[in-house]
């Protein structure tokens, strides 16, 4: 193990060069060697072949001059016998026989001529006549004394029409007086004499050949064309010795072979054989074992090549891995130093019986040492039981459980004083990863504190609201089921106090996100101060918050929270930055087990509670009680069905007449939603309105109204009635894109009709609000000639400045002041500055929900420009009110006069 030292050389010849370099070389060395002894061992062989072949062929020349030899021999001494007599007994009948016998086979025969030539006695029968006188050999012996045995040249056979060559062995005769007296002969012929045939089998050459010394051949035995051979191999070797052999080179011989020629003289005799080989014909009398031996050194060549090939496959192969080994541990080298764990590899040491003892650190990286306050190679070799700052028995049984189980992982906390990493003195997480290789065990340590901080402040953050820092929505739906069982097991009581912001929505949208923000985090103040410590309390989001009361005995600890809360609210009125807007709160309180027993249906049921208390006037609280749950229900259906009378015949346009307050004559009228349900009769817009307002469907009911609107304006205008212009109400929420006025364009350009026949009634916190593109549009609606009237004046925060910059057309008195006049101070004094402010800033004032003679008249009073209520008329039907529009005057007219009060502008 040493991936923490350097192990590559960098070289530039690829790392397998040096093995398949080697392997070449070697297998060429043992193939040149074995080459060579093979090549040797053939060729001492084939000179033993040679020496062989010289050898046989002296033998075998040998033998055959030795059977030649013998068959002269012979002859010889029949001749004698023949001749002796000749002499004495003149009789040679016997040696027909005899030789006959002795050389058998032979094809010969004995005569015997007279001194004239002519034949005397013949052993054997012939046609042929018998007559000699002229023959040489007998010319010979009839010239000389010489008694010893004549040989002949080679001569056709006279008396055979065979032609076959003959050889002739004669003696002379001599009479008493020692003349000449004729010849004793024996005929044989040249193949006879050669006697080639009987030992053929036996024969060591390819030709062989008996000669007179004269070099006339007798008798030759041997294909043709080393027959020719031989005439150019033969010359006179006899000069030279009695008998020899040489190798003829092959320069003489026209298939440029070299021969083994050899000879042999035949006795005492003027007679030699001799025997031609050529070199080929030896070796192919080898062929087999010279073959063999050829084969099997190719074979072990062969041999030596393949054992090479394979060998050095196996060696780069395993090379080739080294390799790649190799250069995983270089890699895993430098990942062990870039990584931002510790990593150890440690050995166990095995005690008696096996059992592990302890582990050594058989190596480890830069970070590993470090969190042990020491270096690389001062850790390497150390045992784990003698390394100071680790929790060694912990540690060596987490190594121990790594060898059982193969792979532990586990995350554990250090104790500050005992955290191994020097420069963190405050305890930590880490987190370790034990892996058994083959004989080591892996161990990566990782710091993961600072991911377990974010774990956990992941988690808080996932249930803890941003703004308010309270729990929230998530939070309550995990930890509820937990503290209705836990109120089970103490036997106690468990509420819901859901608590809903009443006109937040008012404030949000008149004084921005930022102000609304505000309200809520004082709010939130306000309510974390009005219940117990005990207490948990909740935003559910936007303006809900919900209270959770552990631990009570009855509904009186519920309702006594509630109150609490409630004044609480009431009382931060008196203080908040917010100033004139006043927000309460409406509650909802639902009790475990007594409502339900469903964390949900709880959760639900204090909704549906706090839904009842806004319907029963806001601002107080209401416990749950299950006929609410029908009310709620009744909500949505009524949301459900609200969406499909959108376009229908349900819903419909109303109108109620604006008149002047001192002529009494209509000056305009405004358009009032009314449906009619088929269920319920008829639904105020007091009630769908907000709920139109809840779901969206605002915008679909605008568009319906607007074009509703528009369809009756064009229908009046052809009949010709003077209705001045009708205003008609639009929610802030219409007013929040482009899309209103692109609309109110296309219908009023669709049924032709100018901008000044309508008006816009906007409630005063549409006219206050912060919002860039709500100013925009308004701005955009007022430069397009559109007049605006802000409804419902007085109730809400407006904005004087804003007033004056929008040029609003119009201030509508809200009706609580109206129907307060002459009840109650405050109203007074409020009609009575709306109409200065009002009648500074050229704005014309209407007042609404007019009821009663005494109310026209205080109005008049004020200046009031118009009257709208019921003393003049309700909202009615299109046609109905169509009937009203005549000219003629709907009040008493009086004539202006306008009425002094203290303080009032001139
Ligand atoms: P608003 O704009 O203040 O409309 C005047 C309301 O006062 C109408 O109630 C009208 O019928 C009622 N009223 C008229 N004269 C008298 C009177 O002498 N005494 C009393 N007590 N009431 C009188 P309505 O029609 O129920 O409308 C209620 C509110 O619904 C309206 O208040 C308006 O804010 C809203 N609304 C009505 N129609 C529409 C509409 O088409 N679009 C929108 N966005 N809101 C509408
Ligand atoms: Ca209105
Ligand atoms: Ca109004």
């Amino acid at each position: 193990m040493s991936f923490l030292k350097s192990s590559s050389e960098n070289s530039w010849y690829p790392p397998y060069l040096p093995v398949l370099l080697g392997w070449v070389g070697a297998v060429l060395c043992v193939m040149t060697l074995a080459g060579g002894a093979a090549y040797t061992v053939i060729r001492s062989d084939l000179a033993r072949q040679q020496q062989d072949a010289l050898y046989e062929t002296s033998v075998s020349t040998r033998v055959l001059a030795e059977e030649v030899a013998n068959t002269v021999r012979h002859i010889d001494q029949v001749l004698e016998l023949m001749r002796n007599d000749m002499e004495n007994i003149r009789s040679t009948e016997r040696f027909d026989r005899f030789l006959q016998t002795t050389l058998q086979h032979k094809s010969l025969r004995t005569f015997i001529t007279d001194a004239n030539g002519y034949l005397l006695q013949q052993a054997k029968v012939s046609d042929a006549v018998p007559y000699y006188a002229d023959a040489p050999f007998f010319l010979d012996h009839k010239k000389s004394l010489y008694r010893g045995m004549n040989i002949s040249d080679p001569v056709l056979q006279r008396e055979n029409a065979s032609q076959v060559p003959v050889m002739l062995f004669s003696r002379r005769v001599n009479n008493a007086q020692g003349d000449f007296a004729g010849v004793v002969a024996v005929e044989i012929t040249a193949e006879s004499l050669a006697g080639f045939d009987i030992v053929e089998d036996t024969l060591y050459a390819r030709l062989f050949s008996l000669k007179l010394i004269d070099g006339l051949e007798v008798f030759t035995a041997g294909p043709p064309q080393e027959r020719r051979a031989l005439e150019r191999a033969d010359s006179d070797p006899l000069a030279q010795s009695l008998d020899g052999q040489r190798i003829e080179p092959g320069s003489k011989f026209a298939d440029g072979q070299n021969r083994i020629f050899s000879w042999q003289s035949v006795g005492s005799y003027p007679l030699y054989v001799v025997a031609l080989l050529p070199e080929t014909t030896a070796s192919e009398m080898n062929l087999d074992k010279n073959k063999f031996r050829l084969t099997t050194a190719v074979l072990i060549l062969l041999l030596i090549l393949v054992v090479g090939v394979v060998g050095c496959v196996v060696h780069l192969r395993s090379k080739a891995h080294q390799t790649y080994v190799q250069q995983i541990r270089e890699a895993f080298r430098l990942a062990a130093e870039g990584m931002q764990e510790a990593l150890y590899i440690v050995k166990p040491v095995y005690g008696p019986s096996r059992s592990v003892i302890d582990f050594v650190v058989e190596d480890c990286n830069d970070q590993a040492a470090r969190r042990l306050g020491r270096t690389q190679p001062e850790l390497v070799g150390k045992a784990i039981s003698t390394i100071a700052p680790l929790d060694n028995e912990q540690m060596l049984e987490f190594m121990r459980s790594v060898l059982k189980l193969g792979i532990v992982e586990d995350e554990l906390q250090i104790p500050g004083q005992d955290n191994p990493v020097p420069d963190q003195t405050t305890g930590g997480w880490i987190q370790r990863r034990g892996v058994k290789t083959q004989s080591s065990i892996a161990i990566t340590v990782r710091d993961v504190s600072e991911s377990r901080k974010q774990r956990a402040a992941l988690a808080t953050m996932a249930v803890t609201d941003a703004l308010t820092e309270l729990p929230n929505r998530r939070w309550l739906i995990d930890q509820l089921p937990e503290k209705l069982s836990l109120a089970d097991k103490n036997g106690k009581q468990l509420a819901l106090l859901f608590i809903d912001l009443d006109n937040f929505k008012a404030v949000n949208d008149t004084l921005g996100h930022k102000a609304g923000d505000q309200v809520l985090t004082d709010i939130s103040d306000c309510l974390r101060g009005s219940v117990r410590a005990s207490d948990i309390l909740v935003r559910l989001g936007g303006d809900e918050f919900m209270v959770v009361v552990e631990a009570i005995d009855d509904f009186t600890n519920a309702e006594e929270r509630a109150m609490r809360v409630l004044n609480a609210v009431s009382r931060l009125n008196d203080t908040a930055s917010w100033g004139a807007f006043s927000v309460t709160a409406s509650i909802g309180i639902s009790v475990y087990p007594i409502h339900t027993t469903s964390a949900p249906e709880l959760l639900q049921f204090a909704d549906i509670a706090m839904y009842a208390a806004k319907a029963a006037g806001k601002a107080q609280y209401r416990i749950f009680n299950h006929d609410y749950a029908g009310a709620l229900q009744r909500r949505v259906q009524l949301q459900q069905d609200l969406q499909k009378a959108i376009g229908s015949e349900q819903l419909r346009l109303y109108f109620q007449p604006r008149v002047d307050s001192y002529t009494g004559i209509v000056t305009s009228l405004e358009a009032l939603a009314r449906w009619q349900h088929p269920l319920h009769g008829a639904i105020p817009p007091s009630e769908f309105i907000p709920l139109a307002e809840e779901r969206g469907l605002i915008i679909p009911l605008g568009e319906w109204i607007l074009e509703c609107l528009c369809r009756q304006l064009r229908a009046w205008d052809d009949a010709g009635l003077r209705y001045g212009r009708v205003s008609f109400n639009v929610s802030g929420l219409q007013i929040k894109n482009d899309r209103f006025r692109v609309s109110l364009l296309a219908c009023l350009t669709r049924f032709g009709l100018s901008t000044r026949s309508i008006a816009l009634e906007l409630t005063e916190s549409v006219l206050g609000t912060d919002s860039a593109v709500m100013v925009e549009e308004l701005t955009h609606l007022q430069d397009l000639g559109i007049p605006l009237e802000i409804d419902d004046f007085g109730t809400g925060l407006s904005s004087l400045a804003r007033l004056q910059h929008l040029q609003v057309d119009v201030l509508k008195i809200d009706k609580s002041f109206v129907q307060g006049l002459g009840q109650d101070m405050k109203s007074d004094a409020l009609c009575n500055a709306i109409h200065s402010i009002g009648h500074a800033l050229g704005i014309r004032i209407v007042a609404e929900g007019v009821e009663t003679l005494h109310q026209l008249e205080q109005l008049r009073k004020f200046g009031c420009d118009e009257i709208q209520g019921f003393l003049v008329s309700e909202a009615l039907p299109a046609h109905a009110v169509a009937m009203l529009i005549t000219g003629e005057p709907l009040l008493e007219p009086i004539e202006k006069k306008l009425m002094r009060f203290p303080g009032r502008a001139a």
